[in-house]
């Protein structure tokens, strides 16, 4: 769900905020709020609220719109479906060094949340352009089946702690300069779980849990890009009993394509084409992501012209809006030439210039319309000779 909260007033900064600024106290805010770290109640909301807020603001075109138009500006969509991309958090070899390096760290007291967990999944241009669904194979720590993750030989139970008598915390009281000091600290009997086990589950050895590949079906939408993560909520590893999963992070890496480029949401191809069809004009067949569609060349095109195929891109990736294509028409200057071609060639040349085409120059300034017949003929034959 979307944070309506103003993103400047959640990281405390003004608007006028640079993006060092924004970095350094998404960091600090991240690191205190992180559910590895805070178990406070809300802490997690704060998180994924402080996370929404920097995805925004530490990215320049994005951080326009929102200073703009505000929430409406962004509409949703970096917590809708979960969708941001890493490189907004400053890549993510950083935040994974910072939170789930270590793989998943301990609170200062109480069972450990799950890591969470990366994975980098390749896909077609096709399939970031329309969607997909893949199936992945996730080694992961997993409960426990055999003893539902209590730890326990089935057939016993965990028992209470008997140091802390199941809080899973020591508390420790000293005097001094005529004052109390009272310090808490996790049990060393149990780790803080509160629980001790007596007999040992024979397949976890105790643990609760156990290492498993587990297929898992990913979504990915319609109009994703390299560098672009899904987060599955709850896929990571398993927690220690009683505390939650970490989340899988499914980073994508879009493949190239030999024949579409992506900018955006537009698709940009190169078709090469003859120098008479661009002289001259024509109809082409072009390739696009939704199949073949016919584009006129008008006469007298220029190598380097750029045709818009309207809504021939890829659909954005929240609402129904597709990118458009871009067709790049690069002329080609023929390497082999028949002998017929370059006859004809040396008469287009010496018309353009207007020159006779044989050497002697007797024939330059025939009559007019004589030439104009003749420059006709020349065309076609033109047309027929690079085209067929
Ligand atoms: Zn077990
Ligand atoms: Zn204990």
């Amino acid at each position: 769900m979307a944070t309506t909260r103003d993103y400047y007033e959640i990281l405390g900064l003004s608007k006028d905020a640079s993006p060092e600024d924004i970095k350094k106290t998404y960091r600090k805010l991240a690191l205190k709020y992180h559910p590895d770290r805070n178990k406070d109640a809300g802490a997690e909301e704060k998180f994924k609220e402080i996370s929404e807020a920097y995805a925004v603001l530490s990215d320049d075109e994005k951080r326009a719109q929102y200073d703009r138009f505000g929430h409406a500006g962004i509409n949703g969509q970096y917590s809708a479906e979960d969708i941001f991309r890493g490189a907004d958090f400053g890549g993510f070899g950083d935040i994974f060094e910072m939170f789930f390096g270590g793989g998943g760290r301990r609170g200062p007291m109480g069972p450990r949340r799950g890591s969470d967990l990366q994975y980098d999944l390749y896909i077609t241009f096709e399939e970031a352009a329309f969607g997909v669904r893949k199936d992945i194979d996730v080694p992961r720590t997993e409960r426990c089946s055999k003893c539902s993750g209590t730890g326990a030989k089935p057939g016993t139970s965990p028992k209470r702690c008997p140091t802390c008598g199941g809080t899973g915390q020591i508390r420790t009281t000293r005097s001094g300069l005529g004052m109390q000091f009272v310090s808490t600290s996790a049990c060393n009997t149990c780790h803080g779980r509160g629980q001790i086990i007596e007999f040992p589950c024979p397949v976890c050895s105790g643990t609760g849990r156990v290492r498993n590949t587990r297929k898992i079906t990913v979504n990915v939408p319609a109009g994703t890009d390299s560098g672009m993560s899904l987060r599955l909520s709850g896929e990571g590893d398993s927690g220690e009993p009683g505390a939650p999963s970490g989340d899988l992070y499914v980073v994508l890496h879009v493949m190239e394509h030999n024949y579409f480029k992506r900018v955006d949401y537009d698709v940009i191809t190169e078709l090469p084409i003859s120098f008479a069809q661009a002289a001259l004009g024509t109809d082409v067949m072009v390739d696009t992501l939704h199949g073949k569609v016919k584009m006129n060349i008008p006469a007298g095109t220029q190598t380097h012209s750029v045709f818009r195929l309207k809504d021939k891109g890829i659909q954005h990736l929240h609402g129904s809006r597709k990118g458009d294509q871009l067709v790049r028409v690069v002329i080609e200057t023929p390497r082999k030439l028949t002998s017929e071609q370059k006859e004809l060639l040396r008469q287009f040349e010496a018309l353009s210039s207007g020159k006779s085409p044989d050497r002697n120059e007797k024939g330059r300034n025939e009559k007019s319309t004589e030439k104009t017949r003749r420059s006709k003929g020349f065309f076609e034959k033109v047309k027929d000779a690079f085209e067929g």
